[in-house]
């Protein structure tokens, strides 16, 4: 097998490009002492809150504890039910399981490989609390199909936008639609931390002041516990370099965007298959992501040309061991056990340059 010469993400470059900023920004939380919280964490929280266009952002440790934050304040607990894609990364029902309450875990539509919506509804039961929606790989799910289904029934909508910063759902920003939306910041995904955080975009300050006193060791006032917490504060550090990378953010997004197009436009090969991508959806190209039958003559074909190319994800969430005691097999959600049998992800970050963008696409269409 060759060296690679196309890796599928490089954050080197990014750094490389403003290392400067980012290390005065480091710098000034490490000479004001404001590691855990604080100043800068909670101005990065105004500024993203601003971003998604909601009245609140709670920043949190990562986007695991976000989700987790999320579900209690919508105050899902032990017996209660959340339906949630079965493809998706296993977080997205982690934060369901934290709880004590059950993930439910329901396909994909064969298309847009996005949770459907009467997927959604046919699992409705008298336990289930709310949906709890993906915008997987950057692009945003029907939420409309589903807030149908969510006000039918009584039930919350949550949005995972952990892979969708700035995706849009005809015209509104993802984490402003839903009750809650839930954000990662975990290097590579789309707006970054240098380290672990997250945040969880909402519209209530009821909300907004119960996930702050949880993430704060479950006080308002220092000492004094008025409910058990929990330490998921976002770092300092974490916050002062958000607020570089936010800057930058619209600029990596419209970048995704033109390699995004490029693929699906200049990759013809009739072997390789696209996501759907309706047209009153905006999406953010965090991963690009495509079904080949032959996947692992695909990859190996790749590798021998130098160009890394990984799997979101190789086991959909229904039959991960971790879940073996819900009963699911296989067989109960075909389009995302497809999806995981045939899924590849391409090389795209925003700091590709064109040679690399070019010889990806050429590579893909010699595929035979
Ligand atoms: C990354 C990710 C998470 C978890 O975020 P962390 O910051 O890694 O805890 C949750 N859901 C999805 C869809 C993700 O991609």
């Amino acid at each position: 097998m060759s060296e690679i010469r196309i890796k599928r993400i490089d954050l080197t470059r990014d750094y490389e490009a403003h290392e400067r900023e980012y290390q005065q920004a480091i710098e000034r939380v490490c000479r004001e002492t404001a590691f855990s919280g604080g100043k800068y964490a909670d101005a990065f929280d105004r500024e993203f809150a601003a971003y998604v266009g909601v009245p609140y952002a709670c920043g949190v440790n990562n986007g695991t504890s976000a989700l987790h934050l999320a579900m209690l304040a919508l105050g899902v607990g032990p017996g209660d039910e959340v339906i949630v894609p079965a493809n998706t990364y296993i977080a997205t029902a982690w934060g369901v399981s934290y709880t004590g309450a059950k993930p439910v875990f329901v396909d994909c539509t064969p298309d847009t490989w996005e949770i459907d919506p009467k997927e959604a509804e046919k699992a409705v039961t008298g336990a289930t609390k709310g949906i709890l929606g993906v915008h997987l790989y950057g692009q945003p799910f029907d939420y409309e199909g589903v807030r149908k289904v969510a006000e039918k029934h009584g039930l919350f909508v949550a949005e995972d936008c952990a892979q969708a910063h700035g995706a849009e759902f005809e015209g509104k920003n993802v984490g402003s639609l839903g009750e809650m939306g839930c954000f990662s910041f975990y290097p590579g995904k789309n707006l970054y931390a240098f380290g672990e955080g997250g945040s969880i975009t909402c519209k209530e300050e009821k909300h907004y002041r119960h996930m702050t006193r949880l993430k704060n060791q479950g006080c308002d006032v220092r000492y004094y516990h008025d409910e058990i917490g929990y330490n998921y504060r976002l770092e300092g550090i974490q916050g002062a370099v958000l607020r570089v990378s936010l800057k930058y953010l619209p600029r990596w997004t419209a970048r995704r965007r033109e390699i995004g197009r490029r693929y699906l436009q200049e990759i013809t090969n009739p072997l390789i298959t696209m996501q759907a991508h309706p047209e009153n959806t905006n999406p953010v190209f965090h991963l690009f992501v495509v079904q080949i039958e032959e996947r692992d003559k695909f990859l190996a074909y790749m590798a021998e040309a130098g160009v890394e190319c990984n799997l979101h994800y190789p086991v959909p969430c229904h039959l991960q061991k971790a879940y073996a005691d819900l009963g699911y097999k296989k067989g109960d959600c075909p389009n995302a056990e497809r999806l995981a049998e045939h899924c590849v992800t391409l090389p795209l970050f925003p700091e590709m340059r064109e040679d690399e963008i070019d010889r990806v696409i050429a590579l893909c269409n010699e595929f035979a």
